[in-house]
């Protein structure tokens, strides 16, 4: 094997850099110091865009693994230790906020498994909420503040990765011209295809079961909130069934509130409707969204209104059968053989378990060398 064969990581979403991160730790970089190189069509900082997920979502850690999955469980599971870890050693310029998460069902009296592994999980007595919920529980979670966040993990790459803004059609463009002008002219060692809801169109990947769930979501300016809370009305179905609302705080004052989650639907754009939708299941399930200082005055429009500073639409990149972290069949450059290391489709829980995936495409990287 040439040591200095270049690994080459396709997308710079969560997935994308987290990969970078436990690659440039993995011994494999210690030992031989491949280069790593990331393309990728969108950067941190870019001004945001339906399809670049990470820069969208809310984000909180809420897993939405089956008791029977062990594999998601064991991604989020994975995921919540390593952020919390974070947040313990460097507190909340880390862009993570620690609260207290309380979630309300209705059609239901049970609750996810994985949800008791967290610190302080309570089953709320029945006497502390009202109608027409039919089960409560609350613990400690945790909230991403994604711009923090991806900013944090570019820093960890820094003089480590080369990062270029570059839209690959094919892998096999891997070998072109406007390619190897950026990796240089050796074939690489492997490629990780980290391009969220791209996977659907990059050639040579194509995967048919990929497609976009939309949701739209409200930026909030409330810093007085500092817990979370979501409704689910109806069966969660893997985390994209029923209906969802819920209050994401984040540590600098900010407040995404959400949602929706249409299967299929690639409109970009707020739905005005949708928007007022969603203020009024805000508030239904969390009064204290009211700013404090409009309480007990006539309102003509919801009282939120006046904290609202954007609205947000994103893709979440679902796919049948969940995340895909496996080897796929080896890719030709020629008569060079270069390994293709999958890493996408996580749906709506690609923040609560980018740690746990990471972890897993880079040791099977290093297995099957
Ligand atoms: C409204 C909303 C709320 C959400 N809330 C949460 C939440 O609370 N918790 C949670 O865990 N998750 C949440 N998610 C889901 C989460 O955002 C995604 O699962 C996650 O961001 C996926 O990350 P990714 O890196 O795979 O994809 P992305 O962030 O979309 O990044 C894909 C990268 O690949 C690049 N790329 C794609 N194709 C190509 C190509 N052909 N050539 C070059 N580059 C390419 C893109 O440019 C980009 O850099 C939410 C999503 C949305 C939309």
């Amino acid at each position: 094997m040439s040591d200095n064969k270049p690994i080459v990581i396709i997308g710079a979403g969560v997935i994308g850099l987290t990969t970078a991160v436990r690659l440039v730790e993995s011994p494999l970089f210690a030992a031989s110091k491949h280069p790593i190189h990331i393309l990728a069509n969108h950067l941190p900082n870019d001004p945001l865009d339906p399809y670049y997920a990470s820069t969208i979502a809310g984000a909180h850690h809420l897993s939405f693994a089956d008791d029977s999955d062990l594999r998601q469980r064991t991604y989020d599971t994975r995921t919540f230790q390593v952020m919390y870890n974070e947040w313990e050693r460097e507190g909340e310029k880390t862009g993570l906020m620690v609260l207290k998460q309380t979630e309300y069902y209705v059609g239901t009296d049970s609750h996810l498994k994985v949800y008791e592994d967290h610190p302080d999980f309570t089953v709320l007595d029945k006497s502390t909420y009202s109608a027409p919920v039919d089960h409560s529980v609350s613990f400690t979670s945790l909230t991403m503040t994604p711009s923090v966040y991806l900013n944090r993990l570019l820093k960890k790459l820094e003089g480590k990765v080369q990062i270029h803004r570059h839209h690959l059609p094919s892998l096999s463009h891997l070998s072109h011209p406007s390619c190897t002008a950026l990796i240089g002219s050796q074939s690489p060692l492997a490629v990780f295809v980290c391009t969220g809801i791209g996977a659907l169109t990059l050639g040579g990947v194509e995967d048919r079961d990929v497609y976009p769930t939309r949701g739209q979501v409200i930026k909030l300016r409330a810093p007085w909130m500092r817990s979370g809370w979501t409704r689910q009305v109806g069966s969660l179905d893997g985390g994209e069934g029923g209906e969802r609302t819920y209050i994401i705080p984040r540590y600098n004052g900010e407040v995404i509130i959400g949602g929706t989650r249409e299967q299929g639907d690639w409109y970009p754009y707020p739905r005005e409707e949708t928007t007022e939708d969603i203020l009024k299941r805000a508030q239904e399930i969390c009064p204290d969204l009211v700013p404090p200082y409009t309480k007990g005055q006539e309102m003509s429009s919801s009282p939120l209104e006046e904290i609202v500073e954007g609205v947000l639409v994103g893709f979440r990149p679902s796919r049948i059968g969940g995340i895909r972290v496996d080897i796929g069949d080896d890719l030709y450059l020629g008569n060079d053989k270069v390994k293709v290391i999958h890493n996408y489709g996580h749906g709506g829980a690609g923040w609560q378990s980018c740690w746990g995936t990471a972890e897993d495409a880079v040791d099977q990287l290093l297995k099957s060398l």
